[in-house]
């Protein structure tokens, strides 16, 4: 018994020297002194100070669309102990909205926030970066990234432009805009003015409309000034706050471009490199936070936002069967030529209209027997809109 306590008390004081020279050693590696060239680079790095800058695309009044830098910049600094600061700087601070990209590829801006399809005159395969016509909701478009392949597909194309990409953000299912005139037929689209994004404004562009691509914080002037006859921009929550029914009368939906647009924190692939491992994982937790908060904070504003914008005298208004029967024809006939035209697309079509074709396979039994039968029953009677 005795030699037993012995050898105890001998194991309790070997462990206790242990510790000592392990508390020793980690003041020293904390204090920059460690002898060990193997442990202080990690304990350095974990403490560094990194300060980036990212540039947005969209104004700090859009507060939804916005709200996913400001939610990353927050988030990476918590989890860093305030180590790892990124100041956010909206459009047009330092680089024009649509020119993100740009400044995050030159080194501009380390990184920046942003609907990859501003970029399709670079390349039209950045549309699959954000929704692309009659494609993937927002829950598919999830899906896509983060298990069907569609990140890994899409990093060789943002590789060539020297940029590592996170999703950060979604919509949900748009509004198909507003309309100065009612559109009945195909015939109505004939030269309308139109301001719409990306590949859905060469969709339009066959079947007879004329798009433009403005930023967001310009399009209510431009629709005033009647530089255009209609416009399209998110859904009912930013389109009440920029106030377009005061400027277009009918407001159609859905957009059938966009089912579920996604958004992208962009980094510079040198920068990001540079980053401790630590630091590149709090980028991607935040990153995929801000991408479901945003589809949240959307879901719940747009309620009382459509009920303000029909108050308010909008028409809502349901594109045409046939209308959206000929633009999905375009469509596809489009995807067909882009094909030729950008090596990325020919690459990316194939797999993203498989990955496509068997959602919409899965999503017409559960989901939409779901859907089908919830919002077919007759609706309660609508409570005034909130002041
Ligand atoms: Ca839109």
């Amino acid at each position: 018994m005795k030699q037993s306590a012995r050898k105890a008390a001998q194991a309790a004081t070997t462990a206790a020297i242990a510790r000592q020279q392990r508390r020793r050693f980690l003041t020293r590696a904390a204090a920059g002194i460690a002898g060990s060239a193997v442990a202080a680079p990690a304990i350095a790095q974990a403490q560094a100070s990194v300060q980036w800058r990212l540039a947005s695309s969209f104004p700090k009044s859009l507060d939804t669309v916005f709200y996913p830098a400001d939610l990353i910049a927050r988030r990476v600094s918590e989890i860093t102990d305030g180590k790892f600061q990124i100041r956010v700087f909206a459009a047009g601070e330092v680089v024009p909205a649509l020119q993100v990209l740009d400044a995050v590829q030159n080194g501009t801006v380390e990184c920046g926030h942003t609907a990859p399809y501003y970029y399709v005159g670079k390349d039209p395969a950045f549309a699959f970066g954000t929704n692309v016509p009659f494609g993937l909701n927002a829950r598919q478009q999830n899906a896509w990234w983060y298990e069907g392949g569609g990140r890994d597909v899409m990093a060789e194309l943002y590789k060539d432009y020297g940029v590592v990409e996170f999703n950060a953000g979604n919509t949900g299912a748009q509004m198909g805009g507003w309309y100065r005139k009612e559109i009945r037929s195909i015939a109505d689209l004939k030269g309308l003015k139109m301001r719409i994004a990306g590949i859905a404004g060469q969709v339009l562009a066959k079947v007879g409309v004329v798009p433009q691509q403005i930023a967001g914080g310009e399009i209510y002037q431009a629709l005033e000034r009647g530089t255009i006859d209609a416009a399209e921009w998110v859904g009912p929550y930013d389109d009440e706050k920029l106030g377009f029914s005061k400027v277009a009368r009918y407001y159609y939906y859905p957009a059938w471009w966009e089912g579920g647009p996604q958004l992208s924190l962009m980094i510079n692939a040198k920068k990001f490199a540079e980053l401790p491992k630590s630091y590149q994982s709090a980028i991607a937790a935040a990153a995929a936070e801000s991408n479901v908060h945003m589809l949240a904070r959307y879901d719940v504003r747009n309620t009382d936002a459509l009920r303000k914008i029909v108050a308010a005298g909008a028409l809502l208004r349901p594109f045409p069967r046939a209308v959206m029967e000929a633009c999905e024809k375009a469509a596809f006939e489009l995807y067909d030529e882009l094909a030729q035209k950008s090596k990325h697309w020919a690459r990316i079509y194939p797999v993203w209209k498989k990955f496509r074709d068997d959602q919409y396979l899965w999503f017409r039994v559960a989901e939409f027997g779901f859907d089908n039968f919830a919002y077919s029953r007759p609706a309660p009677k609508p409570a005034p809109a909130k002041k």
